[in-house]
């Protein structure tokens, strides 16, 4: 039997399920990945993760090659072409066993469904594997057989089912040939088509060699104190692992033995392992949340009767916020370390997402939609669950009636305002104290001559609108 492995999502090759019994099948192993570029910039797919996902490619192309396999790289327009060109190259190359790792978004699965039919019409088997996630949608479920809603009795739930499942990675695959030569993966007329600038490979360089590095340095040195560290935007508090998650360089399996080394005890409550743990399966959540409730995915707000919520069309505001021209000191530095790296730290994630939508009153869709073309890490079912989290629309959400004070939470969380005055340098003569008061801030903008937008709108007012807004719901 000759195998067919299809990358997506997944670009390692150790503790990757389908390349792993692919080679386990013990024939020859032939490897396919597709740039759908149409597709992906109507996920608004941002250009710099749709680089950093080739460059991870490319790397993982070098590792097959190692192992006696060709991945292939083959154009088409969107998802709708998969099947028959998969279908053509499978024949072509006389594979007739396919094998991919699950993905779980609507548009992914109408894919891979269609795939599998077509395949079916070739006589060659398709074998899927759950990889993706920690636990798989389906495993974690309410007593009523339902997805759940709330994150806690999820979490209890999924540790349940956690602790009778083998969560360990598995290794990278023997070798099923003689090493083959590998080369550019993008023709020139690819690199000209698609035009797609770079991305901040010194901050996230391509490759799970590089995200094994950044794992093993968070596990020895962050990991312990992340509990207590993970909401501070100006240290290194995070793992920063999450482009390498999205695009599969990383799998969750390898960052749950960063936690559980020995691979039996679970952290003890209170530590930073067991914080990190909830963020993986926060990760495991959303998009149980995807599956469970598809709407989430096609721009619907899981809280119906949210729908009515009379959002505001002022393109100058939302550019302000898009800009980093808020006159909100944190906002505009969050704004600013995405727009300059494609990351933001999470604590600034639910703090923009808050400001956009409570007070700015702009639709969470604007937003979620400017994350995703800006994001490395962009990943459907994550900032969706954000942004409707923070909307106070979604599974979980944030109560609408509490809405952060971006000044109290710079305070709290930049106390001497480092983290503002690395992304807006104009501040950087504005004492720490002025940076969370915004009278304080006017009085020191004035008289040090210094130019930064007045705030678009005064704090107290946008509160009372966005309350006025959801109790007429
Ligand atoms: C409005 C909004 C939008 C977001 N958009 C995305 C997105 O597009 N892609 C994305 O991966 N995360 C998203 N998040 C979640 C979170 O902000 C990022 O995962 C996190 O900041 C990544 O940094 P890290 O790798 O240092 O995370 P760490 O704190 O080190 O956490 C480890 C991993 O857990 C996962 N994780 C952590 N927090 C969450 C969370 N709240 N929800 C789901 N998974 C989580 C990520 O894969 C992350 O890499 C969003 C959050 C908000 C509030």
């Amino acid at each position: 039997m000759s195998a067919l492995v299809w990358f997506r999502r997944d670009l390692r090759v150790s503790d990757n399920h389908a390349l792993y019994r692919a080679v386990a099948s013990g024939g020859p192993v032939t490897a396919v990945a597709f740039v759908t570029l149409q597709q992906w910039l109507s996920h608004n797919d941002s250009p710099g993760k749709i680089s950093f996902w080739l460059a991870n490619l490319q790397i993982l192309a070098e590792r097959l090659a190692a192992l006696g396999i060709v991945l292939h790289l083959e154009r088409v327009a969107d998802f709708a072409a998969i099947p028959d060109a998969i279908s053509r190259f499978a024949i072509k190359n006389s594979c007739n066993a396919l094998y991919f790792n699950s993905e779980y978004e609507s548009n992914e699965r109408q894919r891979d469904e269609a795939v599998s039919k077509s395949l079916a019409r070739q006589k060659v088997k398709v074998f899927a594997f759950a990889d993706r996630l920690l636990i798989e949608p389906g495993r974690v479920l309410t007593g009523s057989a339902g997805y759940y809603t709330v994150f806690s009795p999820f979490k209890r739930s999924w540790l349940g089912v956690a602790k009778i499942s083998d969560l360990s990675p598995l290794p990278a695959p023997g070798a099923v040939a003689a090493p083959v030569k590998s080369g550019p993966l993008l023709t020139a007329e690819m690199k000209a088509e698609m035009q797609l600038p770079g991305w901040r490979s010194d901050l996230w360089p391509a490759g799970e060699a590089a995200a094994q590095k950044r794992l093993a340095a968070f596990a020895g040195t962050g990991l312990a104190k992340y509990h207590e560290s993970r909401d501070f935007p100006a240290i290194d508090g995070t793992s920063c692992l999450s482009p390498w998650l999205a695009c599969g360089a990383l799998s969750p399996r390898q960052c749950l033995s960063a936690v559980r080394p020995d691979d039996k005890k679970w952290p003890a409550e209170g530590s930073g392992g067991e914080a990190w743990l909830s963020e993986l399966i926060w990760r495991d959540f959303y998009t149980h949340v995807v599956v469970g409730f598809p709407r989430v995915s096609r721009s619907q707000p899981f809280q119906k009767k949210t729908a009515g919520l009379p959002w505001r069309d002022d393109e100058r505001d939302l550019q302000a916020w898009q800009n980093g021209q808020t006159g909100y000191p944190i906002v505009d530095a969050a704004m600013r370390q995405l727009n300059q790296t494609g990351w933001m730290h999470n604590r600034l994630r639910m703090v923009a997402a808050m400001f956009l939508s409570k007070h700015l009153l702009i639709d969470w869709r604007r937003g979620e939609k400017y994350f995703m073309e800006s994001l490395l890490d962009g990943d459907l079912a994550a900032n969706n669950g954000g942004w409707q989290w923070s909307a106070s629309t979604g599974t979980d959400a944030v109560p609408y009636f509490r809405i952060f004070n971006p000044f109290s939470q710079s305070e709290r969380f930049d106390t001497d305002g480092s983290f503002i005055k690395r992304y807006c340098p104009e501040l950087a003569d504005i004492t720490a104290s002025a940076l969370h008061n915004p009278a304080k801030l006017a009085a020191e903008l004035a008289k040090k001559k210094i130019s930064y937008p007045a705030p678009v709108v005064d704090h107290k007012i946008a509160r009372e609108r966005a309350l006025a807004a959801f109790k007429n719901l």
